[in-house]
């Protein structure tokens, strides 16, 4: 029988990614709660701006390191969260062999520091280990097609890799490794110029300019709002025993992207267009993820329907918009490496 503990508070935690778009969410409901909270963060993709707001809490800490290097804390942690990986297609694609390295070098390097620590651990994994899939919805059990020498294997073999070395700790006893399978995510703290589809949609409509379906836009996903997504993490991290089986955290509604598109245009009623540009390599056509586990193990599933979400998300982007220099949507991974323009 699983049993969803709660963490004592006070307890240190760690969170590598803690600058980014989850683990700024994360981070925040982490110190809301009462813990102590350890933030380690190259902002290759993170934003001083996130970790400067996080700062206003006394019992926040922002450590600058890359996890491809091995590091040492001082407190005893209780559970650690490995976020640390640009996600956005541009982003984790403008420095493939660092986005390998910081999934294979870095999750062994959290995994090393939770075993020192009897931490728990608790490994962002990704949809993206499942490719171009065949099976739909996503179970936890298929095996996934994935191009292992294409532009996106740096991050989806990269994440199967960091699944097996969480395995391979726990097979041995030596940390207590939990692996969630993210599926495409969006909110606030989202950067402007991040390059996912969620953000630049919104970007693009507040901004009244068109908007940037890739392909025909009759390609799927699922989109789970932040909020949803944290409390997954939150009930992984705490969840007795340990599952011992990767568990897929998001939302089972699936839109195409020109619903999506539609949907946003709905909610900033400006006049904008929608303009076709050239599918990326290997964009996987559907993604749907089977939430049954996640329903029996961890009693979780969505809340936040999409329209709402969305709107909330638009209320930050509103504010955000207009501090942000680079207010820019991205472009496909090959045009923006091709103006040296990937970070
Ligand atoms: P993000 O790019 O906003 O955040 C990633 C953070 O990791 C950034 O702050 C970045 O600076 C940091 N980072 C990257 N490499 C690092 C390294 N070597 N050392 C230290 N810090 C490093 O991405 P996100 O959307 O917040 O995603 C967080 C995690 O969740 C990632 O691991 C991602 O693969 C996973 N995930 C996200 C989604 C999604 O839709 N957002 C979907 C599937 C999986
Ligand atoms: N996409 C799009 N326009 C954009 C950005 C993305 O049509 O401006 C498409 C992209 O081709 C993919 C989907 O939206 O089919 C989701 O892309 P995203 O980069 O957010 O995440 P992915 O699921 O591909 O990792």
């Amino acid at each position: 029988m699983q049993r969803i503990r709660s963490q004592q508070p006070g307890s240190s935690i760690l969170v590598a990614g803690g600058a980014g778009f989850i683990g700024t969410n994360l981070c925040e409901t982490l110190l809301r709660e009462g813990h102590e909270v350890f933030c380690v963060d190259d902002f290759v993709t993170g934003t001083v701006a996130s970790v400067s707001r996080l700062s206003q809490h006394a019992k926040f800490t922002s450590i600058v390191h890359d996890i491809c290097h091995p590091l040492v804390i001082d407190r005893k942690l209780a559970a650690i969260y490995n976020l640390a990986c640009a996600a956005s297609p541009p982003a984790y694609q403008a420095d493939p062999v660092h986005t390998m390295m910081t999934n294979v070098l870095g999750t062994k390097n959290l995994l090393d520091l939770a075993q020192e620590h009897g931490a728990v651990l608790v490994q962002a994994s990704t949809s993206e280990i499942y490719g171009d899939p065949e099976q739909h919805p996503q179970q936890e059990t298929y095996r996934g097609l994935v191009n292992c020498t294409g532009p996106r294997a740096c991050y989806d073999e990269g994440k199967r890799a960091a699944e097996a070395l969480c395995f391979d700790y726990l097979r041995a006893g030596r940390a207590d490794a939990r692996v969630a399978r993210i599926f495409n995510t969006y909110g606030p703290y989202m950067r402007p110029d991040d390059g996912r589809v969620v953000s630049n949609f919104i970007v693009q409509a507040l901004s009244a300019r068109p908007i940037t379906i890739y392909g025909e836009g009759c390609q799927t996903r699922s989109f789970c709002y932040v909020a949803d997504l944290v409390d997954g993490l939150r009930r992984l991290a705490n969840v007795e025993p340990n599952p011992q089986t990767a568990i897929n955290l998001g939302n089972p509604q699936e839109y195409t992207v020109c619903e999506l598109a539609d949907e946003i245009i709905r909610l900033i009623p400006h006049q904008v267009r929608k303009v076709n540009r050239p599918l990326p390599i290997d964009d996987p056509k559907h993604r749907r993820p089977d939430i049954r586990l996640a329903r029996e193990i961890l009693r979780w599933s969505p809340r936040v329907q999409l329209s709402e979400g969305l709107a909330r998300t638009i209320d930050w982007f509103r504010q955000c918009l207009p501090a942000a220099d680079a207010n820019e949507a991205r472009q496909p991974a090959k045009t923006m490496m091709g103006e040296g323009a990937g970070r």
